[in-house]
Order: structure tokens, then C-alpha cells, then sequence
């Protein structure tokens, strides 16, 4: 699938100021005259994705997020390379977005949530091992799953999606995280048994395939639909003794389906 390229984030604005301030070099705006360019130039602050990011990073903080490790993630990763042109300017804002297919990127604080609980306690004593993905969408929560764990299987059911969160995640080079096309519901035995399996859509039944590939020690995070149609977040550790389970807040993810397109 050919995607256009993206833009930076923002869209190319051209220099910031047309006179610098001292000591900081002007960005160069790339193909743009300098007075044309400063036609365009924003007047606020805090367009730098960086800038953006880290403020982003502030909320999740000030929302309760406390692991180093997932708040360090999420100021790394650049949501906005993961969303289409359109919605680049919402791209740090606490929303969930649409990717294509009637799928949507989960909200910042979703996410970071998910893999706070991913990690537990073997977040504290320093990372993940491998972990399996299901639902890759545009790649987002992959790339960031790939900054706290040592390696990551990711499976998404829609080829469309399969193909664009490969463009996306390509020029990052996050050699620790694989892209699969396949029916996450059957999990991915030949990278078993998992440290984490955290899945980015909702069933209302627990896959056996997750439970039997989840390591002694393991933990799951998954949105599962209750009998009153109400969607929650389930925890499950599998522990020596069985399973363990916890149900948290109430969530709002894409359906779980089964099969590919
Ligand atoms: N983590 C994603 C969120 C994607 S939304 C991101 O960061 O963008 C959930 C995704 O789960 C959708 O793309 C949907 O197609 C996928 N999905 C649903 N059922 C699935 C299944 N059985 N196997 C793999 N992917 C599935």
C-alpha cells in the first residue's frame, strides 16, 4: 500500500519568528522564501512535537501514571507519524482517533494505562519480556509496547491495517517489534509463552488460545464485554496456583472479531 508521505509535525509552517531569538538558530522551512514564510508563521508556542509530547506526558503523570518506564514511552513516541494528516494537530490531545476500517488509535491515556498494568510488578524490577499485541491498528501502541518490552508480536486481522502500521512503524526501526497477520484470537504460539498479552479490542469471552500462552507469571490486559453489554478492563495473572482475575474501569474498544480481511 502506498502512503503519502507524511508531514512534520505540524504540517511545515516555515520559521517561527523571522527575527530569532539570540542564540536559538531559526528553522528553515523547507521549499519557503523566508517572507512567505513568515506570513504563516504561528504565533502561539509549544508546536514542537517534543514540547507537545511532554506536555502530554505532564497529564498522564498528573492522571496517575506513575511507572517511569511507560510515562519515558510515551514522551518517545511520535503519535502524531501514526495518524493521518488530517488529525495531526489532535495527535497528543486525549482522544481516540480514526486509523481506516472502521478502527480507531486508542487515547493516550488508555494506553499508557494498559501497559502500566502490563508491566506490574515486573515493571518495577525492569522491564518486560515478550509480549503479544492483538490488534496492531496503525502500529502506535506496538512502538510504544517496544520501548518497555524486550520483544513484541503484534496481530491485526485487517490486512489494510496490518499493511499501514508496517509503513508507519518502518522507519523507526524497532527491530525488537514483529508485525503479524493473522487471527489474534489464536494468539501467536511460536513466539509462546508470553510474559504480557494485551489486546486492543473487546470479546465477550476470553480466547483459551491467551490463557494457555500466557507464561507462569504472565500477565493479561484485555477489554471484555460484560453480560450487560458494559465493556471493562480484565487483568489476569496466571500464577502457579491458576488464574487470577481482577476487573477494573469501564472501557470502550473496537469489537474482538474472529477470522482475517
Ligand atoms: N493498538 C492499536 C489500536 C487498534 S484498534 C493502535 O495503537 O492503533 C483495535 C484493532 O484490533 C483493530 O485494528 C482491529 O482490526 C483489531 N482486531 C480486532 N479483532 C482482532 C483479532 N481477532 N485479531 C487481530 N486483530 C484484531
Amino acid at each position: 500500500m502506498n502512503q503519502p508521505k507524511r508531514p512534520s509535525f505540524p504540517a511545515r509552517l516555515g520559521p517561527l519568528t523571522s527575527a530569532p531569538a539570540a542564540g536559538r538558530p531559526v528553522r528553515a522551512g523547507v521549499g519557503a522564501k523566508p517572507a512567505a514564510a513568515a506570513m504563516y508563521a504561528p504565533s502561539g508556542v509549544g508546536l514542537d512535537s517534543a514540547a507537545v509530547r511532554t506536555r502530554m506526558v505532564q497529564r498522564l503523570a498528573a492522571s496517575g501514571i506513575t511507572s517511569a518506564a511507560v510515562l519515558q514511552a510515551m514522551g518517545t513516541v511520535e503519535r502524531h507519524l501514526f495518524v493521518d494528516t488530517a488529525l495531526v494537530n489532535q495527535a497528543y490531545e486525549d482522544t481516540s482517533l480514526p486509523i481506516g476500517l472502521a478502527q480507531t488509535i486508542s487515547k493516550p491515556s488508555v494506553v499508557a494505562r494498559m501497559i502500566e498494568l502490563l508491566l506490574g510488578a515486573e515493571g518495577a524490577r525492569g522491564g518486560l519480556g515478550r509480549v503479544l499485541e492483538i490488534g496492531t491498528g496503525c502500529g502506535y501502541q506496538a512502538a510504544v509496547l517496544g520501548r518497555v518490552a524486550k520483544e513484541v508480536y503484534s496481530m491485526e486481522r485487517l490486512r489494510g491495517l496490518h499493511e499501514k502500521a508496517r509503513n508507519n512503524l518502518r522507519p523507526l526501526r524497532l527491530t525488537n517489534v514483529h508485525l503479524l497477520f493473522g487471527d489474534g484470537m489464536q494468539g501467536y504460539a511460536q513466539g509462546a509463552p508470553y510474559a504480557g498479552i494485551i489486546a486492543a479490542a473487546g470479546g465477550d469471552a476470553l480466547p483459551v488460545a491467551w490463557c494457555d500462552q500466557l507464561a507462569v507469571g504472565g500477565r493479561l490486559v484485555a477489554p471484555m464485554a460484560r453480560s450487560n453489554g458494559q465493556q471493562i478492563l480484565l487483568v489476569i495473572d496466571k500464577t502457579p496456583y491458576g488464574f487470577q482475575e481482577a476487573v477494573l474501569e469501564a472501557v470502550n474498544f473496537v469489537p474482538l472479531k474472529s477470522g482475517i480481511a
